[in-house]
């Protein structure tokens, strides 16, 4: 069997494990201590935001967000449709009920009509959104200008779900920093991992700071244990920190290199009318988190499906598009405003090997396969 090539695997920069030893040669091997406060600086200064909460997960991120921004039982959150399950459970967590919105064709990521369609019919129904989570899905920006002028005019707050967005900005102000409240994720797949984590970030130091309370089982200030809140175990461990802040070091490095392995299979399938590549809109800069491509099986019959089941006979990993929330059976109940393009998206998508540690012979290997099928 030929090595298997795997879609987005961890890929460590090597100075990582100086910052995991100093952990355990200070014996700061718990959910506090100072790579925990210097991931946190990093992300500050990487993304302009003014202040980082490191926590257990991105999910964990919207939850907390959820809850700093005051939504109760009951309360409806718009939430883009086409994402991962993870930008949308939270919502339920807190027995609020979420309303999917569809994609725009140039982003990939929440329609700004549909967006306003949604609200004004919450508020004819007097139950106006308490919160809007956009999502930047698989690097790309979603249209930031008119999704935040809408919030604006209508004063709903965001939950921006730059999970997939680290390192991607327009115009140089970057992706989690456009909301109230930004998402990030250091999954064990994403541009720069943890094993596991994730952030809040935001400009206003006092959703932060609530952040941090929460995470940490909502303790009051007291010698003994006190609560009046409820709290969570969210925090980030000092260990997974550790991690976090060698990544750090070569964030920079892995963009270059996502960008590459798409603009490399961009070129290599040029050729080929039947796959479409996704551009970025003037001003904005997508991480290429994972390369995309659209298939259109109509002239030559071969359909995502095909390439995918073709490349899995190589060992070699791809994956639909992310099906979109409101065709989810467990999400199917709730109200949902669009025109099918997220759905056309997830019948005609698929996501190709993208990782930053991808050798040259593994890009041609995944190519040369899909060339074949097509010239067969
Ligand atoms: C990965 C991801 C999340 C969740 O992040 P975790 O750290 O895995 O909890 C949320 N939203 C999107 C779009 C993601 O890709």
């Amino acid at each position: 069997m030929a090595t298997k090539i795997w879609l987005s695997s961890p890929h460590m920069g090597g100075t990582e494990i100086k910052f995991v030893n100093e952990a355990f040669d200070t014996n700061w091997v718990a959910p506090l201590g100072p790579n925990v406060n210097g991931f946190e600086e990093d992300l500050q200064n990487f993304t302009g935001a003014k202040h980082a909460a490191a926590l257990t997960s991105g999910t964990a991120a919207i939850h907390l967000g959820l809850i700093i921004l005051g939504v109760k039982p009951g309360d409806t959150v718009i939430c883009q449709s086409f994402t991962f399950s993870a930008s949308a459970n939270p919502i339920t967590y807190i027995g609020a009920i979420p309303v999917f919105v569809d994609s725009e064709d140039e982003t990939w990521n929440m329609s700004p009509v549909f967006l306003r369609k949604a609200i004004e019919s919450g508020i004819a129904q007097n139950r106006k959104p308490k919160a809007i989570i956009p999502v930047h899905l698989y690097g790309m920006p979603a249209n930031m200008e008119e999704i935040c002028a809408i919030a604006k005019e209508y004063n709903i707050p965001i939950i921006e779900d730059a999970a997939e967005g680290l390192g991607s900005h327009i115009n140089g102000k970057s992706l989690g920093t456009f909301g109230e409240i930004g998402v990030l994720s250091f999954n064990g797949n994403k541009i720069i991992t943890t094993s596991g984590g994730g952030a809040l970030i935001s400009d206003h130091v006092e959703h932060v700071n609530e952040a941090r309370f929460l995470s940490t089982q909502a303790r009051d200030n007291a010698p003994h244990y006190q609560h009046s809140k409820i709290g969570y175990n969210y925090r980030m461990s000092n260990i997974c920190a550790g991690i976090g802040r060698g990544q750090m070091e070569v964030l920079n490095e892995r963009i270059a290199q996502r960008r590459a392995n798409f603009e490399f299979y961009k070129a290599a399938l040029a050729d080929i009318k039947a796959i479409k590549f996704i551009d970025e809109k003037p001003g904005y800069f997508s991480n290429r988190w994972l390369t995309t491509v659209l298939v259109d099986d109509t002239h030559t019959g071969i359909t995502r499906e095909d390439i995918r089941l073709e490349l899995e006979k190589d060992n070699i990993e791809s994956r639909p598009l992310w099906k979109p929330m409101h065709l989810q059976p467990v999400f199917s109940k709730y109200d949902f405003f669009g025109d099918g393009t997220s759905e056309r998206l997830f019948e005609r998508g698929l996501c190709l090997p993208s990782g930053s540690n991808l050798t040259k012979e593994d890009l041609n290997r995944v190519v040369s396969i899909i060339i074949n099928l097509y010239s067969n």
